[in-house]
């Protein structure tokens, strides 16, 4: 296909077929390897999912690439936390487990769909791939999603223009008779192509219908619908939301309206800059040491960041909080206090 100018095609899949443009890998719809003599008889269309355990947990063991430096060791496992955080899926060291994914330089940006059984590759190559919206992609894969745009239900809500696709790469259009598990359509997703996908002559592939000028693809990570959707592949008992925008309001559930007990995980992921957070309104139920409902924030997307703001309840709102970069945790615990009303809060982009 013939090369698009950058700033047409900044999402993380245009991002992934640059790279494997570069490389001979056969493989499907432009990042997905292809497996050899392997049943999958016991598994949905062809697809294994990861099990899950009885605590409710769904542990993928990996390794990683000895190649990988300590940075990009950190890229890999900053793009894993916000599974571990907002899903039940978990990454753990493999020691003796017979299925698992082996993190690898290899040639080019791409992954098998779903557990293939035993070693699975993936590919993250170090000129390139080791960037958080790559290894999301890539790992999407192997929990068994397929490229958005590729949903049995597409014709609505995309128009394929076939007259500009590179004809070697037709069969990377196919529709599959993937599940969509009741989710809407996402055109934000980390899995979807973009509009120059494949492109033939450096027009468009395909456009979002009605409304051409909606923005396709993601630019940075994961989206809330993607973190939707793993939660309901796999049934995880979570609560859990991702702010990937540069601004936002996040409330507790029902808020201000007494709810059932939860506790909830929210990650503010700005696509830049320091996040500001505000509250707006405050009223948790008291306990000693706000063991029990409290609102706890960190300065990063882990619980073992530093702290921003320690367990705090009552009704006094608590300062603005800054992060030092673009990622702040919040954990909201009210399982202890189910009638009492939340929290209200806007965040925002900043940099000073
Ligand atoms: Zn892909």
């Amino acid at each position: 296909p013939q090369a698009v100018p950058e700033k047409n095609d900044d999402d993380i899949f245009s991002k992934i077929l640059r790279v494997n443009q570069r490389f001979q890998r056969h493989m499907e719809q432009g990042d997905i390897a292809i497996p050899t003599g392997k049943s999958s008889t016991s598994c949905s269309n062809g697809v294994c999912f990861w099990p899950k355990s009885a605590d409710g947990l769904v542990r993928i063991p990996f390794t990683l690439d000895s190649k990988f430096t300590n940075k990009e060791k950190a890229i890999i496992w900053g793009a894993m936390h916000e599974y571990e955080m907002l899903t039940c899926v978990q990454f753990q060291n493999r020691t003796t487990e017979v299925n698992y994914v082996r993190f690898r330089s290899a040639d080019g940006c791409w992954s098998y769909v779903g557990k293939t059984g035993g070693s699975q590759e993936l590919s993250l190559m170090k000129a390139g791939c080791v960037k958080r919206g790559i290894v999301q992609h890539e790992i999407n894969h192997i929990l068994g999603f397929e490229h958005e745009q590729n949903r049995i239900d597409r014709a609505q809500y995309v128009k394929i223009l076939w007259q500009n696709i590179d004809p070697a790469h037709y069969s990377s259009f196919k529709e599959h008779r993937t599940s969509n598990l009741g989710t809407r359509y996402d055109y934000s997703s980390i899995m979807h192509y973009g509009k120059y996908s494949f492109s033939r002559n450096g027009l468009k592939t395909l456009i979002p219908i009605p409304d051409e000028n909606t923005i396709i693809g993601q630019r940075y990570g994961l989206s809330s619908m993607d973190i939707a959707k793993i939660n309901k592949l796999y049934g995880c008992n979570v609560c859990s939301d991702l702010f990937p925008e540069h601004s936002g309001n996040l409330q507790s559930r029902d808020y201000p309206s007494p709810h059932q007990s939860y506790d909830c995980m929210f990650l503010i992921r700005t696509p830049e800059e320091k996040v500001f957070l505000e509250f707006d309104s405050f009223d948790l139920q008291t306990s000693l040491g706000c063991s029990g409902c409290y609102v706890k924030v960190y300065d990063g997307d882990v619980k073992s960041a530093p702290v921003l703001l320690d367990r705090t309840c009552g009704k006094t709102l608590p300062p603005v909080l800054i992060a030092s970069r673009n990622l702040m945790l919040i954990e909201f615990a009210s399982s202890s206090c189910p009638t009492t009303p939340g929290f209200a809060a806007t965040y925002h982009t900043g940099s000073c």
